[in-house]
């Protein structure tokens, strides 16, 4: 099957079509999914938990992977009965395993999710996990040519070069499960990749949309956790109140849908009922709406190209007032203009960011700098470390190290 990035196949009317009679046809979908979500624990992972836990006539669980919440994978084994699980803290992994007993196979580490991912059994991968962790574990499923729904934008923004080979040579497809980047998808199907004209993503503009740009210095961690819309993890959610979120999304759009910089564009639509459009180069504008919840897009990077019945609550379109958008204010969101800079660099700039905007946001969440610093450090590693074009996997990891210990060291 081809995967996304060859966007003129993948779009073009013939091919869906011999998708959906020859690899998707409706009957074959009727088949048995099997699942692995890869952070079953997060906000993303018991979302798509809960749109298996609707569907058990056409998805199975069969491995579920967590940083250290044990508390909360037991009850996971119980219910949906998966063969493996991988913990990433090895002790947490023992302490799993005297609990369970034989229950199911527990594996822990990063080798055990890179394990699991490379030898499991299972049809569909779920990039649920959280940050440049999960870039490892994707790209073993990548080279098994498997479905990757993905929800882990981190992947593409540090790997986005080397994971569009490799799903390329291997025949993988990346479905996303981020709301604008499935919006999109959405728009797309049936279309012809030469008649986009530009991608318009939406943003909330998180909870300091309407605040002045010196009060963000003083913004406190609870208030930037206070999302206004999407009940989110609290990495996405910082990201999402520095529109630094946005700006990954950007780079994410461009692996996905091969687009440049300047067919990228961001409006703020704070309602967040429009997920995003498509222009046309006819001047037509397609959006895809519905309500804010992760399970539609979820569902829908399992289900594809088929659409499921579901019992979520519709959008009122009736009762829908007021649908506002303007354009982003780059000046007061440093981290958005930060995006656009690497994925103009190119090579390991959007890793460099990444790394760096994961480690400034630790530091936000400890209390130990101000929202403020973090678009300030940020830029400080831009201008510090040094560019690699074409990086392979093991540039990118050491690009991320270097990354990470030099902002560590930053006050
Ligand atoms: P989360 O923090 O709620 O969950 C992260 C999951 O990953 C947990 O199960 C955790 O155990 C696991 N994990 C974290 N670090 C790990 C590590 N080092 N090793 C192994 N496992 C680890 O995060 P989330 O909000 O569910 O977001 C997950 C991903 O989805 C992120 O990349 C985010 O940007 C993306 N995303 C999330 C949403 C959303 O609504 N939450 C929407 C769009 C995209
Ligand atoms: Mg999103």
């Amino acid at each position: 099957m081809s995967n996304i990035f060859n966007l003129c196949e993948l779009y073009s009317i013939t091919l869906l079509k011999k998708r959906f009679l020859f690899t998707f046809g409706s009957r074959l979908f009727l088949d048995m999914k099997k699942v692995l979500i890869l952070g079953s624990t997060g906000s993303i992972g018991m979302n798509t938990l809960n749109v298996i836990r609707n569907f058990p006539q056409h998805f199975e669980v069969s491995v579920l992977t967590v940083n250290t919440r044990i508390d909360l994978l037991e009850p996971q084994i119980n219910e949906f009965k998966p063969t493996l699980v991988v913990v990433k803290e090895k002790k947490l992994a023992e302490q799993l395993k005297q609990k369970i007993g034989e229950k199911c196979n527990v594996l822990s580490g990063i080798e055990g999710l890179i394990f699991a991912a490379a030898n499991c059994d299972y049809d569909i991968f779920v990039g649920a996990m959280v940050g440049f962790a999960g870039l490892a574990p994707t790209i073993e499923a990548i080279k098994r040519g498997k479905r990757i729904a993905l929800a882990n934008k981190e992947t593409l923004v540090v790997g986005g070069e080397l994971v569009t080979k490799l799903c390329k040579k291997h025949n993988a497809e990346i479905i996303p499960v981020d709301s604008e980047h499935s919006a999109i998808f959405q728009c797309l199907v049936g279309e012809n990749a030469n008649a986009i004209n530009k991608l318009i993503l939406t943003a909330s503009g998180g909870p300091f949309l309407n605040l002045d740009k010196e009060k963000l210095n003083n913004v406190t961690v609870e208030e930037a956790l206070n999302h206004p819309n999407w009940k989110m993890g609290n990495k996405i959610t910082i990201d999402s109140a520095s529109l630094m979120n946005k700006g990954l999304e950007v780079i994410e759009a461009h692996w996905l849908f091969g687009l440049p910089k300047e067919k990228i564009e961001i409006v703020v639509h704070p309602q967040s009922i429009i997920h995003s459009m498509v222009e046309f180069i006819d001047g037509s504008i397609k959006a895809q709406l519905g309500l804010p919840d992760m399970r539609l897009p979820i569902q829908y990077a399992l289900t594809y190209p088929e659409r499921i019945q579901n019992n979520l609550t519709r959008t009122d379109i009736a009762a829908t007032k007021n649908l506002t958008f303007f354009k982003p204010d780059f000046n007061k969101f440093e981290c958005l203009k930060l995006a656009y800079t690497a994925l103009e660099a190119g090579g390991t700039s959007p890793c460099i960011l990444n790394a760096a905007n994961e480690v400034a946001v630790d530091k936000f969440l400890q209390g130990r700098i101000k929202f403020s610093h973090i678009p300030v450090m940020i830029n400080k590693a831009l201008d510090k470390i040094v560019n690699h074009f074409t990086p392979d996997l093991e540039t990118i990891f050491e690009c991320d190290r270097i990354t990470r210990n030099y902002v560590s060291g930053l006050n």
